[in-house]
């Protein structure tokens, strides 16, 4: 999977990307990640990419030219990969959409700085925006590391235990089983017995419920959504909940 990354700070990706799973992705060839500083594609001397907003107003726009110079010379025209805007009025990224984006085998990411964007980029440029909750952040940067690494984890491979991404929180519409390892006690807190009892039928049932009730007691909102099964019903009905 390759990332090309358009941003007025590329400074900021290396430490995060160079780190983990995410280094050890690109240097067994699973992951690809170019950042490309929007400036270089200026051509005053000031190297300016933003101006003042028509009709007055605060705050900066980000121009259009060196962001389509940018995005047109590595991507070339048409782009062959979807062009996305990171933005607080996109779509909201969940783990649905980071298990669409890693059927793609390269994505360009756009990020954001200052109050806004021309908005002819968000017309004639971009051809998706994806915002990563409902709050502002002064920058697209941030969102654009979250998207690579919730998508590097889902490309085959990179996980060591190919499971773990199956399991996770999120991946089958309700929140992870809770986790216990070594020591059996800690400060007098012992693990549940049935993760001692190699009975891998009751543990699996156990992992079942306790992520139903988990669900039940911190995201009721997801159940309504989640496939369940009959069982999963009469478990969670036990616990008082009434779809
Ligand atoms: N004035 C803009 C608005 O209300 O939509 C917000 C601009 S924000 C200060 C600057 C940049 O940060 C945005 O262009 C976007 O790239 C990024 N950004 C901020 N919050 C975000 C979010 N929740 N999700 C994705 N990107 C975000």
């Amino acid at each position: 999977m390759r990332f090309d990354i358009f941003s007025l700070f590329p400074e900021i990706f290396p430490t995060y990307l160079d780190t983990s799973i995410l280094k050890k992705a690109q240097d067994a060839g699973h992951l690809e990640v170019h950042t490309h500083n929007i400036r270089d594609y200026t051509t005053d001397k000031h190297h300016t990419t933003d101006d003042t907003p028509y009709g007055g107003g605060g705050g900066m726009v980000m121009k259009p030219e060196p962001i389509f110079t940018a995005v047109e010379t590595v991507l070339g025209t048409p782009a062959k990969c979807p062009i996305i805007l990171m933005s607080p009025q996109g779509r909201l990224f969940n783990q649905e959409i980071a298990f669409e984006l890693a059927k793609y085998d390269h994505l360009a990411l756009l990020c954001g700085r200052y109050e806004s964007l021309d908005e002819r980029i968000r017309q004639h440029l971009v051809t998706d925006s994806i915002s990563i909750g409902d709050y502002v952040l002064t920058g697209g940067e941030l969102p654009a590391l979250i998207i690579v690494d919730a998508v590097t984890r889902l490309l085959p491979g990179v996980l060591g235990d190919p499971e773990a991404a199956v399991d996770d929180s999120h991946a089958t519409g309700i929140l992870e089983y809770p986790h216990y390892t070594r020591p059996p006690e800690f400060r007098g807190w012992g693990i549940p017995d049935v993760l001692l009892s190699g009975n891998h039928a009751e543990i699996d049932r156990w992992r079942r419920h306790e992520a139903l009730r988990r669900t039940l007691a911190q995201r009721p909102d997801l159940l309504i959504k989640a496939d369940l099964s009959q069982e999963d019903l009469a478990f969670l009905e036990s616990l008082g909940y009434h779809p």
